[in-house]
């Protein structure tokens, strides 16, 4: 194996557990030309290998840690081990087989994520590295998790970056067609041939639970409302009226199939808009709502567009807290990485101020248990979720 020369302040950071390598900490004059996704060791000066990675020459992350055992060899049976780590930690915190299972570099497998809707798995694979790997994660995965559809979502921005093609193909059985899936004790559906993301959150499970059930007999605006898994859920646990919205017809579609599947669709309105307009429809309404969630796509796509986007997230905590009733509550999330909690916090409580209206804030929370985050990567700390009590 092909030998990468690191720095020793990096060797330092990697032996601590930090698992990436940037271009600044090679001591490369030039990118060595091998293909992107190269397994190499790494080494320090004495030329000593102290770790294992993947390696790609095209980008300014330039190399992902697998292991800091050198005398590991990276095989199905090393998948195997890490693929049943995952497995046994889901399953002490999970009854039913629905959640995320490989959480990239919460799972020590950088560039890979996996979400089990019981049978059906589907995965993401996000750099060259894990992408030449995949005949061995592969087989692995399918000798560890009794699989009967296996779903490639290799459709994701960061393999461009990485040098891949884009596609979305199955592995194993069939491409299309919706799953069910259970969460919070109800059920839902997904189409992960053509959803969002994996086809489903399972990020927000907790956060969910949380609003459901404090909405029992109150009206509820879910803003991007995606398949429901904020809206149905608080129907279900007897909000008296929700209404969901999304610019997605597809996604819409699903959460009608839940509405039905768990005898709520007389409580559900379901309206196809962009979130904005509708708000600014119900503003020059006078309509109010007990309880409003918003969870939007990430508005901060680059470090460079922070700025930008969280004046989006102020825009929307400002027209949102105009639709929530006295003594209401707003809910906002927030799934930009590049924005940390205070300054989505400030942008949120800049627009409920803006909005005229006093906020406390009652609840501060992340991902669910199955999205580890990696001690040393503030990045994968991604979901930010802020609840307040607005008088
Ligand atoms: N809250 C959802 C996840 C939301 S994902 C859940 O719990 O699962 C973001 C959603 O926003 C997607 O469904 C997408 O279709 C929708 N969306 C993106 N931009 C939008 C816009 N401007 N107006 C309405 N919906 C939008």
């Amino acid at each position: 194996m092909l030998h990468l020369p690191v720095k020793d302040s990096a060797k330092i950071r990697l032996l601590k557990g930090y698992p990436w390598v940037y271009t600044r900490d090679l001591l490369l004059k030039t990118p060595m030309d091998v293909p992107p996704g190269t397994l190499v060791y790494l080494v320090s000066q004495d030329n000593e290998p102290f770790a294992i990675g993947y390696y790609n020459p095209l980008t300014q992350l330039a190399c992902r840690v697998l292991t800091v055992d050198p005398t590991q060899e990276i095989t199905v049976s090393y998948f195997q081990q890490q693929l049943l780590k995952a497995l046994a930690y889901r399953q002490q915190n999970f009854t039913r087989p629905f959640y995320r299972l490989v959480h990239a570099e919460g799972d020590q497998l950088p560039g890979l994520i996996i979400d089990r809707f019981d049978k059906t798995l589907v995965c993401q694979t996000n750099t060259a590295g894990m992408e030449l790997l995949k005949p061995l994660w592969l087989s692995a995965l399918e000798s560890v998790v009794p699989a009967t559809r296996i779903i490639l979502r290799d459709n994701t921005p960061s393999r461009q970056k990485e040098g891949l093609a884009l596609s979305i193909t199955a592995h194993k059985g069939a491409l299309e067609g919706e799953i069910p899936i259970e969460e919070n004790e109800i059920t839902f559906y997904a189409d992960p041939s053509q959803g969002q993301k994996t086809g489903w959150f399972f990020d927000q499970r907790t956060n969910r639970h949380w609003i459901a059930s404090r909405a029992v007999k109150k009206t509820v605006l879910d803003l991007y409302s995606y398949s429901g898994g904020f809206g149905i859920l608080a129907a279900a646990r007897g909000a008296k009226q929700v209404t969901l919205v999304d610019s997605s017809e597809n996604a819409l579609s699903l959460a009608k199939l839940a509405a039905q599947t768990n005898n709520i669709l007389s409580q559900c309105d379901f309206v196809k808009s962009n979130v904005f307009d509708f708000l600014e429809q119900l503003i020059s309404n006078n309509q109010l709502f007990e309880i409003v969630l918003a969870d939007p796509p990430a508005f901060v796509k680059l470090q460079r567009l922070k700025g930008p986007g969280l004046k989006g997230y102020e825009k929307l905590a400002k027209q949102a807290s105009l639709v929530v009733a006295p003594k209401g509550m707003l809910m906002i999330a927030s799934c930009s990485h590049h924005a940390s909690t205070n300054e989505f916090r400030q942008a949120v409580e800049a627009g409920i101020a803006k909005a005229g209206r006093m906020g406390t804030l009652m609840r501060k929370a992340g991902a669910d248990r199955d999205h580890p985050i990696h001690r040393l990567l503030p990045e994968n700390h991604y979901l930010k979720s802020l609840a307040y009590r607005l008088d």
